[in-house]
């Protein structure tokens, strides 16, 4: 083929694609103008997770009736004269690319007016043309409505997610600029329901708990402001790539870190509630995640995350934010500069909490450990029905916990069941039953020692009795008698507006599985039933680890059966017993003989292993009496 320039539209589509991956985008380029314009009230209105319709309304300086066509032209932007500019950024946009790409690969309608003009003006747009241009009334302030995102182009369509995904994305999105700007109100609604809501109240803890819930806004710490910079950290390697020419360390107090930080025992399961903003621009960072990651060096669980929401300001010229069209990753002049500024601002907000809350409340998720002056013994003290007393626990959790009090009827849920597919750990795969085992007793109060025909046996309680739950669970659910527990006083859960669209999502699947939860108010859920299995768990805890449970596989696009398959294994993991939990005599024999009753005992549903044998001939060995 000969070369040939590419025409204006196609070249133009093409590069939207940069700018424009998703629905989402679309949100963040509009908020992002908006905030440029000044507005201090941003209502976003979405159809169909973005696809049908993205509507972004302001009450910013808006556009003069001669700019508005040229807005829409590619590289027009009023933000930027001269490549000198570029050295200090100080508004979101600056490539003057976002109108042109939106307006490419949908359909535009925009109303805006001008502080200073009289009258205001209407403009329409599909695939990159012109359509129409009028005078109109209109208040101060600019409306943009995208409809039929790609519509055409139909490779991008087939790319999208489901619409609960894109939904959240958007929701994602929206919250993370209201963080940033608490002095903008702002509003999202879907489908016409309100999503997330901010007051505008300029007080950041306000939009904590919109966006995290009342309880999560409340445990979270603030971050000393000011976090200064010693010469010695500014002289920390800079990234290989800087595209500065070396420079002096910065002087102290240049790079400011601000925000918040969830205390340790605030904790998820993967990492995207660490949110960084930098000089009010939201950035993904994976040098940055990693400084907030090593403030809590050993102070959370092993693979758990923090949440926090983090402020970096320093000097524009020190941060170049042109490096994609997309401007969500920055480079800065001293990058060793500004991880030690993050990692110490954040380690000195959580270490200042932790000997108070950090401690005690990280135990009952069953990380264990031997610090402190308290008496641990590894056989708890029972009475003759073999129970611990209550007193003895050194304040540990109990098996029985008196919190639950539910009183409504077990009641076995016969509708729609399907058998479900048999993962790979779950049938009679060539996996061998225990013997019969006498139980010897509790090591470190996490393992259980038996002793079987040929040696002996320890046995991870926790791994061991997610099995047994496990193989229990699957059982009735393919006797179609999962046991669901109603609660007399329901229980409230708070989620992130993000988490509300993918409970909700989920609502019949997990209804399936014993759950009745109901929509309770904007972002809020309140169970009425659990599944019986988790009846001493608490019930709002245990549908948070379950939405956990539905990030992760949101993330990997699984099929459908395979979700339930993974929330049957995370509800079982979530009523297991937890290391760390002193066990009495009674209650580990009752384990081991269902253990010995399970037809796959040597894993647990998640693969790891719930046993190691050692063998009369292995201890002969050891002891060299061969
Ligand atoms: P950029 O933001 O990089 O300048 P855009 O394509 O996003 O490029 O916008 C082009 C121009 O249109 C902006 O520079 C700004 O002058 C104007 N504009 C866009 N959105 C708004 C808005 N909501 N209010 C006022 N002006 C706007
Ligand atoms: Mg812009």
């Amino acid at each position: 083929m000969p070369i040939r320039v590419l025409s204006e539209q196609l070249a133009s589509q093409i590069a939207a694609g940069e700018v424009v991956e998703r629905p989402a985008s679309v949100v963040k380029e509009l908020v992002e103008n908006a905030l440029d314009a000044g507005a201090t009230t941003i209502n976003v209105d979405v159809r169909a997770g973005g696809r049908k319709l993205i509507q972004v309304a302001d009450d910013g300086e808006g556009i003069s009736t001669s700019d508005v066509q040229t807005a829409f032209k590619r590289h027009a932007t009023s933000k930027l004269q001269s490549i000198e500019d570029l050295n200090h950024i100080e508004t979101l946009g600056f490539r003057g690319e976002a109108l042109a790409a939106i307006s490419a690969v949908s359909q535009v309608t925009v109303v805006t007016r001008a502080a200073r003009e009289t009258r205001g003006t209407r403009l329409t747009l599909a695939g990159g043309q012109l359509l129409g241009q009028e005078t109109v009334g209109a208040p101060q302030g600019t409306v943009i409505a995208v409809e039929n995102l790609f519509y055409n182009v139909p490779a991008r369509l087939k790319f999208l997610k489901s619409i609960a995904t894109e939904r959240r994305l958007i929701d994602e999105f929206v919250t993370r600029y209201a963080l940033a700007y608490p002095q903008v109100r702002f509003r999202l609604t879907h489908d016409g329901r309100i999503a997330f809501q901010s007051s505008g109240s300029n007080n950041l803890r306000d939009v904590l708990a919109a966006v995290y819930g009342p309880e999560t806004a409340r445990d979270l710490l603030p971050i000393s402001s000011a976090a200064a910079v010693d010469d010695e950290d500014a002289a920390a390697p800079e990234t290989p790539d800087a595209p500065f020419p070396l420079s002096p360390p910065l002087p102290r107090h240049q790079v400011t870190v601000s925000g918040f930080a969830g205390p340790p025992s605030l904790h998820r399961s993967n990492r995207s509630q660490i949110t960084l903003f930098v000089n009010g621009r939201w950035i993904k960072d994976n040098s940055l995640t990693y400084a907030v990651l090593q403030a809590y060096h050993t102070l959370l669980p092993v693979g758990r995350y923090p949440v926090a929401v983090i402020f970096i300001s320093l000097p524009y010229d020190l941060v170049d934010v042109n490096v994609h069209p997309a401007k969500t990753e920055v480079r800065f002049r001293q990058a060793g500069a500004v991880f030690s500024a993050v990692q110490r601002a954040v380690r000195e907000t959580v270490v200042a909490d932790a000997p108070v809350r950090g401690f005690t409340q990280m135990r009952p998720e069953g990380v264990f450990s031997w610090g402190g002056s308290v008496d641990r013994p590894s056989f708890a003290r029972q009475d003759e029905a073999g129970r611990v007393p209550a007193g003895h626990l050194h304040g540990q959790m109990n098996l029985e916990f008196p919190r639950a009090a539910p009183v409504a009827p077990f009641m076995p849920r016969p509708d729609g069941y399907e058998r479900l597919p048999a993962a790979a750990d779950d049938d009679d795969l060539g996996g061998e039953r225990l013997p019969v085992m006498r139980v010897v007793g509790q090591v470190g109060t996490a393992y259980i020692v038996t002793e079987g025909p040929d040696g002996l046996f320890l046995i991870d309680q926790h791994a061991a009795h997610e099995r047994i739950l496990y193989e229990q669970f699957m059982d009735a659910w393919n006797h179609q008698q999962v046991a669901s527990q109603g609660l007399v006083a329901g229980a409230a859960v708070y989620v992130t507006p993000a988490q509300a669209s993918l409970l909700e999502e989920y609502l019949a699947a997990l209804h399936k599985l014993g759950f009745a939860i109901e929509l309770f108010g904007p972002n809020s859920f309140m169970v009425r039933a659990i599944p019986a299995i988790l009846i001493h768990q608490d019930p709002a805890k245990a549908v948070l680890a379950v939405v956990e449970e539905l990030e992760e596989d949101d993330r990997r696009a699984p099929l459908q059966n395979q979700i339930e398959a993974r929330l049957i294994r995370r509800v079982c993991k979530t009523a297991a017993v937890k290391a760390g939990q002193p066990l009495a005599l009674a209650e580990m024999q009752a384990m081991i003989q269902q253990l010995e009753q399970c037809r796959n005992p040597h894993t647990c549903p998640h693969g790891r292993p719930t046993l190691i044998h050692i063998s009369l001939a292995q201890l002969a060995r050891g002891f060299a009496r061969t």
